[in-house]
């Protein structure tokens, strides 16, 4: 094992997203997990029926005695909620984790429409939590509220992965899964040049959990010291792994299989 990753992010009940698939999917990487618990959802494979937030003082406290002891070679943020945790969890990382670098999933709403930040903290996260990412990983819907403006082919996602960077992102993994065709191309912008990874898309509906387990995993890579673009690279191709040989439990979108 090598490679310590603390994940500030949401429960899911149902064990395919959320912390439970941030920890199984570092656990996959061969790194150590701790966690910071920001909510709390009952969910399962047909989606979110509640969510109880964490009291955003006990999240500052979690990432507190987690860093002071134990410490962290990368951190990775998912579900935030609020605006208020998004300030209080930006704070507590600054002061505990200062240049430890930071995987920013900007988790807004989940696959069946159930919102996991508040629309209110949209600008929080822009504002505070996207200029301190190393890197951030937004799908396509995420990246247009971020950005400001509609992306809706490739070109527009070259743009909006640029304005991430202007806006402080040092990188920025833009998932292009949400445009029509066989093909799925994901962009990497880091240093000022464009990676693009192109795949076939893998048509299957248990896909839940994926954009967790891609961000904790690359989060996984870069504890590990790797590049971003091996860390990228080894997490896009573990996630496709655990897509493929999805086991299909539940009704809705299932989970991925984390032990590939
Ligand atoms: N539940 C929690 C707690 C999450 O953090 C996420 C992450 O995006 C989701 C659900 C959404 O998963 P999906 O959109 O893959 O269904």
């Amino acid at each position: 094992m090598k490679g310590r990753v603390l994940i500030v992010a949401g429960s899911d009940s149902g064990g395919g997203a959320g912390i439970q698939a941030d920890i199984k999917a570092v656990t996959a990487m061969n790194a150590f997990a701790a966690t910071a618990i920001t909510a709390l959802t009952a969910q399962n494979t047909e989606g979110v029926h509640g969510v109880v937030p964490i009291e955003p003082a006990f999240i500052a406290q979690q990432i507190e005695v987690v860093l002071t002891d134990i410490g962290a070679d990368a951190l990775k943020t998912g579900m935030l909620h609020s605006a208020e945790v998004i300030a209080v969890v930006a704070a507590s990382l600054k002061k505990h984790a200062p240049g430890v670098p930071l995987v920013v999933d900007p988790v807004m709403v989940a696959k069946g429409g159930h919102r996991l930040l508040l629309s209110e903290a949209e600008a929080a996260l822009r504002d505070t939590l996207l200029p301190m990412a190393a890197l951030i990983t937004p799908n396509l819907p995420e990246a247009e509220v971020l950005a400001g403006f509609p992306v809706r082919n490739e070109a527009d996602m070259r743009r909006a992965a640029e304005r991430l960077g202007e806006l402080g992102a040092k990188g920025v993994l833009l998932k292009g899964g949400h445009l029509e065709g066989d093909t799925v191309v994901d962009l990497l912008l880091h240093d000022g040049r464009f990676e693009r990874f192109a795949d076939p898309r893998i048509k299957s509906k248990h896909t839940h959990g994926t954009g967790c387990t891609l961000a904790s995993a690359i989060a996984a890579g870069l504890a590990q010291k790797m590049s971003l673009l091996d860390a990228v690279a080894r997490a896009r191709s573990y996630v496709r792994q655990a897509i493929e040989t999805a086991p299909g439990f539940g009704r809705g979108h299932g989970p991925l299989n984390h032990a590939v």
